[in-house]
């Protein structure tokens, strides 16, 4: 098989350096382009990063040149965004207009009805919006997006629920500091505390999962019959949010039928996809952030303390990394797919 060219957007950020560590490795892709805010247009990679998530910056990307938000001026077969939301907006459309094929982690365009919002074992088939986007926009290229990262775990967690008549579900969250990018909450804030409140958090985790669980008719997707209520909470952990789940149902479920249902999400034959998608444990004092977020690389999630709530409810907690399965792993898997269906 060849291997793709990709660029990199925002590539000197938390999630930007997670996209530059997998994408080192990666058997299906070559990092071409890192294009970075005009401060560092024209400044060799290794010397600007501030590098956080490993010990070296990979030999590879040293000294890459960065280059401008300038679609003439990068060369790639994908381009992975990690920039902020505003900036996305039009950075993404001026790449996919140009003929790009755009895997963002920014929300800018994930709730366009015309917009794939992706996880590659819950919602394939969603693939098909991008002819629609390419029509409706006289684009060359397209947008294809992942989820919020409290989002995406989530989400992974209540797919299988779906055929157990899953009606309306509760979650609390507890979301690592490397959710709110580098250098993101002052340590003054938040050692020794809780932060109550993440901006614009919980209305993501609300509407997102209508729009991932739902189904596509051909030329829209018709969202999920489910509602989602959140709270969402910035606690004092590096990787990995914890959230705390609550299912309601339309009839009565067992534990049983619960666990089962979360051990046969399948995982797929993509070389980002986990050996298993769902890792359940049956210990009372699992999931836990540090001993649990790198399971399948990151890319698995991992369930516990599964329990009745009432006879049509039960709850659990979930664990997943923010910045692998909730961010860069989840746009590199989302290329795999497409790859794999041939739509690059
Ligand atoms: P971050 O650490 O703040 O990084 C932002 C990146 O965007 C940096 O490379 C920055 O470049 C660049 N940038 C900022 N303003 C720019 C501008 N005006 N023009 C060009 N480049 C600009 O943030 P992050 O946590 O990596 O998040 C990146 C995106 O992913 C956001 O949309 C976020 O919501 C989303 N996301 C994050 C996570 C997570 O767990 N962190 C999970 C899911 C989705 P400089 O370094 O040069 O300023």
């Amino acid at each position: 098989m060849r291997k793709y060219s990709v660029a990199v957007l925002g590539a000197t950020g938390m999630v930007g350096q997670k996209f530059i560590q997998i994408l080192s490795n990666h058997e299906w892709f070559d990092i071409k382009s890192l294009v970075a805010s005009e401060k560092r247009v024209g400044k060799f990679y290794g010397e600007e990063v501030e590098w956080k998530v490993s010990a070296n910056v990979p030999e590879k990307v040293r000294d890459i040149e960065m280059l401008p938000m300038d679609p003439k001026k990068v060369d790639a077969d994908i381009v992975f965004s990690a920039l902020p939301s505003d900036t996305a907006r039009k950075v993404e459309a001026d790449f996919a207009s140009e003929g790009f094929v755009v895997a963002s982690n920014a929300s800018a365009f994930r709730m366009e009805k015309d917009v794939p919002l992706m996880i590659p074992e819950v919602n394939p088939e969603h693939l098909g919006l991008i002819e629609v986007q390419k029509k409706n926009r006289n684009w060359d290229g397209f947008i294809v997006t992942n989820p919020n990262c409290t989002t995406i775990i989530l989400v992974l967690s209540l797919k299988p629920l779906m055929d157990l008549g899953l009606k309306r579900v509760i979650v609390s969250s507890m979301q690592a500091l490397s959710g709110a990018g580098y250098p993101g909450v002052p340590s003054l804030a938040i050692m020794d505390n809780v932060l109550p409140f993440i901006k614009g958090e919980e209305e993501k985790v609300e509407e997102e999962p209508l729009k991932l669980l739902g189904k596509f008719n051909g030329s829209e997707v018709e969202y999920a019959d489910l509602t989602v209520s959140a709270s969402c909470h910035r606690v004092p952990v590096i990787d990995g949010h914890l959230e705390a789940v609550w299912a309601e149902f339309s009839r009565d479920v067992e534990v049983d039928e619960v666990i089962d249902a979360f051990n046969s999400l399948k995982p797929l034959d993509l070389p980002t996809s986990p050996e298993k998608v769902i890792i359940v444990r049956k210990e009372s004092d699992r999931p836990q952030p540090r001993l649990d977020r790198d399971e399948g690389d990151g890319m698995s999630i991992t369930v516990g303390r599964v329990r009745k709530d009432s006879s049509n409810a039960i709850k659990y907690l979930v664990l997943g990394h923010n910045t692998v399965r909730g961010a860069a792993g989840a746009s590199i898997l989302n290329a795999e797919l497409m790859i794999k269906e041939k739509l690059i």
